[in-house]
């Protein structure tokens, strides 16, 4: 099984090497309308768990031939659901070779104390708030019941940061329609304002999803961020410019990073070398990679072969 996927162009964190704690399938606690995974029912408990090593010793050999900027852990759902995430954080630690170690959570759990002691080790954490409001938080990231407590999730965040040394960064992903309310907007200025983040990124949907969503108008991103930065925090719509990394990819490398992203034709061309970019095309011919289109833009994903 292959945990290591990458190095990617993150417009948010530059050239970072995936580490996937959940390759072969998702396991999640929530079920967002704008998620890039296929929908499925969310989880309480990350059954058949990887060996730490196992995950700890494809990520050494792999720095053996790449310097990313980041190490990020991430899963096909929610890393934090990963039982052996604190002994796997700690070995990282030992081997990341200047790269900063961080993780991208939904912060489902992060009032829960192992999690939060450690999460307290990386170099940066990324937790998402796609809402402060009750109704707009079920509507949009669909949590399952045990971790559906909007106010506990927003204390330990709060709690955290208390605590927390290294740089947070709070995600607001806004889908059209659902959570771009001003009643949700007047919470989250709120519950962020007592988070205090180092930065907030606020996006909307920019690739194919689960659901059947719309996108947040430009405007909405624009009088949120105006709200935030109005409150003295740094909030930012999340840019969209990719690393021109170029690097080189094999069939097997190019087919794990499709199944767990889709990469736009923009994307593709920045972070892809020329024989990387010829051998997308090849997996296109063979069937293997699909192309599929989002308004105007086109994005080469892994096909679904299972029907
Ligand atoms: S938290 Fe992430 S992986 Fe889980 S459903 Fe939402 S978008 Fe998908």
């Amino acid at each position: 099984m292959s945990f290591v996927f990458g190095p990617v162009s993150s417009r948010r964190f530059g050239l970072s090497l995936g580490i996937d704690l959940s390759p072969d399938r998702k396991r999640c606690n929530y079920d967002c309308l704008y998620c890039e995974l296929s929908k499925a029912k969310p989880i309480a408990v990350f059954d058949e768990p990887a060996d730490w090593r196992e995950i700890a010793s494809e990520v050494k050999e792999a720095l053996k031939t790449c310097s990313p900027d980041k190490l990020t852990i991430t899963a096909n759902g929610e890393p934090t659901l990963y039982p052996y995430l604190n002994a796997l954080i700690d070995e990282l630690n030992a081997i990341k070779n200047g790269a900063k170690l961080m993780i991208l959570s939904n912060g489902a759990t992060i009032g829960v104390p192992s999690v939060t002691a450690a999460l307290a080790k990386l170099d940066i954490v990324k937790l998402s708030l796609d809402a402060a409001e009750e109704k707009a938080f079920k509507k949009v990231d669909r949590p399952r019941s045990s971790f559906a407590n909007l106010g506990a999730v927003i204390n330990g965040m709060i709690n955290f940061r208390a605590r927390y040394m290294g740089e947070l960064v709070i995600e607001t992903l806004l889908v059209g329609g659902a959570n771009d309310t001003a009643d949700n907007f007047n919470a989250l200025a709120l519950a962020l304002n007592k988070i205090r983040p180092d930065r907030i990124d606020i996006g909307t949907i920019e690739r194919p999803s689960a659901y059947k969503v719309q996108a947040a108008s430009a405007e909405n991103m624009r009088l949120l961020a105006d709200r935030l930065a109005a409150i003295g925090l740094n909030a930012r719509i999340i840019p969209s410019k990719y690393i021109n990394a170029k690097c080189s990819f094999d069939r097997i490398a190019l087919l794990a990073l499709l199944q767990r992203r889709s990469l736009s034709d923009f994307e593709a061309a920045a972070i892809l070398d020329e024989t990387a970019l010829a051998l997308l095309s090849d997996l296109v011919s063979e069937g293997l990679a699909t192309i599929k289109t989002l308004g105007e833009k086109r994005f080469y994903a892994k096909a679904d072969l299972s029907a």
